[in-house]
């Protein structure tokens, strides 16, 4: 099967042959033969991936997409007493807010420019004017723009309080490298289809178990219970409480097997590293200018300055398009940008063959 196109978009991503070829049979969700061979080998394979220890950290995976594991996350951590903080630069920090509005949640949302790091400092300053926080929530790599926030620097912040650190490593966790334990995170929040390369459909999150066992109760919506969830795959051995997707999850299984394969999250880091500093370079030789400084930047995702007044996105998309390369429009009001993922399975060569596809369009 050959390609439609190169997805060079934040998720869903281009995918290996191989992981769409797992998808070709049909499994039983209620059989040994895919909770005991393939749901429970998989969450194994995330706390291995992640370098966690079973007796300290769980995992539970939830149909739909990131958006609904966030929700989930934060609407069953969250109790009807505590207090969110969130930390946003982007969009999707910014969609924590917005749950926390659905669920009634009081929180104080710390917003910052889109161009901004989340720092140490910024957490501080948050924490000194919200002094009763309980929860502390925060993007890791925002895709609205490709900024990857300090959560190291947060961490540190947080060591010693006794707040539940909340982080979405959508589109991070399985491309970078985080140390859940040593940061002290609480929730860690991802989905199939980002950087373990597999097809969308559910997402996970990687939690402390005491703090997984703690949210029993809490939950306000049958189908988003992560404590519900995550009771029936711990005792039924990998089952779902409603119709898993099979197909997906599968898919999932050879995406963990190919990251193993690969040399694990360091290895993928730096073939995206790669990918996106052939990336910029080219880009730049090409004239176009990244919206971040350099030391801003994550290797997910970069936003690039329309290079002219006269620049018409959807042209260039179209052209490029027909060349079999998809790109992505900005997300951001402060500027004209428009997007390029290096994530998924795309390697530097893929990159230099776009470089050389947009010459020809602009
Ligand atoms: C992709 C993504 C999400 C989830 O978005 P969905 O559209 O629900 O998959 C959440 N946060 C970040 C940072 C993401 O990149």
């Amino acid at each position: 099967m050959t390609r439609n196109y190169l997805l060079l978009t934040p998720g869903p991503l281009s995918t290996s042959a191989t992981v769409r070829e797992a998808m070709m049979q049909d499994w039983c969700t209620w059989d040994k033969d895919y909770n005991e061979g393939i749901v429970m080998p998989l969450r194994r394979g995330l706390l291995e991936v992640a370098g966690l220890d079973e007796e300290r950290y769980t995992t539970v995976l939830l149909q739909g997409s990131g958006t609904y594991c966030v929700e989930a996350t934060i609407g069953a951590s969250v109790g009807p007493q505590d207090k969110l903080l969130i930390l946003a630069n982007g969009a999707y920090g910014k969609r924590m807010a917005q749950i926390a509005d659905y669920y009634n949640i009081s929180y104080a949302l710390v917003s910052l420019n889109e161009t901004e790091l989340i720092t140490g400092e910024v957490a501080r300053k948050a924490l000194e004017e919200h002094p009763d926080t309980t929860h502390l929530s925060m993007v890791h790599s925002e895709t609205t723009t490709g900024l990857l926030n300090h959560i190291d620097e947060v961490a540190d912040v947080l060591k010693g309080r006794d707040i539940t650190f909340i982080v979405d490593a959508m589109s991070s966790f399985g491309g970078v490298p985080i140390d859940i334990e040593e940061l002290g995170i609480d929730f860690l929040i991802s989905s199939a289809n980002k950087c373990i390369q597999g097809v969308p459909g559910f997402g996970f999150i990687i939690a402390r178990k005491d703090k997984m066992l703690a949210t029993k109760g809490n939950a306000r919506s049958l189908s988003l219970d992560i404590y519900a969830q995550w009771e029936t795959m711990e005792q039924g051995k990998g089952k779902w409480r409603f119709t898993s997707p099979t197909h997906v999850v599968r898919a999932f299984y050879q995406a963990l097997q190919e990251l193993k394969e690969e040399g694990g999250i360091a290895a993928r880091h730096h073939r995206y590293e790669e990918n996106h500093s052939v990336l910029v370079k080219g880009m730049r030789e090409l004239g176009f200018t990244p919206l971040l400084s350099d030391d801003k930047q994550g290797c997910i995702i970069t936003s690039f300055y329309y290079p002219s007044q006269k620049f018409d996105f959807q042209d260039f998309y179209n052209n490029l398009k027909a060349k079999g390369y998809v790109i992505y429009p900005g997300k951001i009001s402060e500027a004209d940008t428009f997007r390029i993922g290096t994530i998924g399975d795309v390697y530097p060569s893929d990159i230099e063959g776009l470089l050389s596809a947009i010459r020809t369009v602009i």
